[in-house]
């Protein structure tokens, strides 16, 4: 299936995508679709056109056995071998890791690292490629032991001028009284499908939902912070930097409710 000099495997040189697999129905998948289109458009690949995903996608959910309950599904897209120019793609479905389930349910600690760059990146320096769903996740893992060794469940990145992004696979929502708000993905960070999922969801039911240029500061004093994503759904921070993040009552259920 994957050659040894794969450009995938020696440089992660391609990009993926990751979705929730619920009731055979792979949610968001237009959303999905239109992120991976868009990544193999920042990385020039070619190979990510909806007509040939959204029909093997949906083939692949019929012929796998589809978990009980939560699955997941991934498909990629490399470079292909090397010095051959050919991209090559592939779709995998498996179980929700028993992690992210513990992690819905009970919650996370999470503390703050810097992601190294100022506010503003995508657009100044789109060879970081910073929106885009790459291949390369060496640094979302690093980062992830890093916070793991200070105690904490994940970690939330912010930037150098001290603005909030997103944890390394996830991105933040915090609530304040009706309104829900998420960093901007302008900021430098990925445009998460749940996150525009929950949006589209909550604004139907009344809330009202903006993109912002959050500070740590607005985190502590939020009614609710959550960190979200296709595989963890909503996970709930309980505590940033050490210091406990309280929750409004019925509010954690009520952001479930959303995803459910
Ligand atoms: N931000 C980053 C860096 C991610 O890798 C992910 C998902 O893996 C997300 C945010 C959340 O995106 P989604 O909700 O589409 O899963």
């Amino acid at each position: 299936l994957l050659a040894p000099d794969d450009l995938a495997a020696i440089r992660g040189d391609g990009i993926f995508e990751a979705a929730l697999l619920r009731d055979d129905q792979i949610r968001a998948l237009d959303l999905h679709l239109e992120r991976f289109a868009n990544s193999a458009r920042l990385l020039d690949l070619a190979g990510s056109c909806h007509e040939i995903w959204r029909p093997a996608l949906l083939r692949a959910v019929e012929l796998a056995r589809v978990p009980d309950g939560d699955g997941v599904i991934r498909w990629f897209l490399s470079r292909g071998r090397e010095g051959t120019d050919t991209p090559h793609g592939w779709i995998l479905i498996g179980d929700v890791p028993q992690a992210a389930l513990d992690e819905r349910a009970n919650g996370i600690a999470a503390v703050t690292l810097t992601r190294g760059l100022p506010a503003g990146m995508p657009a100044e320096a789109p060879w970081l490629l910073i929106g885009a769903k790459t291949l390369s996740y060496a640094v979302a893992l690093a980062a992830n032991r890093f916070a793991r060794a200070r105690g904490a469940g994940d970690a939330i990145y912010t930037t150098t001028d001290g603005f909030v992004l997103e944890a390394p696979r996830s991105n933040v929502i915090i609530a304040c009284g009706n309104t829900l708000l998420t960093p901007d993905p302008s900021l430098g960070l990925l445009h998460g499908t749940t996150q525009q999922f929950i949006f589209e969801r909550a604004a139907a039911q009344g809330w009202d939902c903006r993109y912002a240029r959050l500070r740590l500061n607005d985190l502590f004093q939020a009614d609710g912070v959550w960190l979200v994503s296709s595989i963890r759904t909503s996970v709930r921070v309980h505590h940033l930097n050490g210091t406990e993040l309280p929750i409004a009552d019925g509010l954690d259920d009520a952001m479930k409710m959303l995803l459910a």
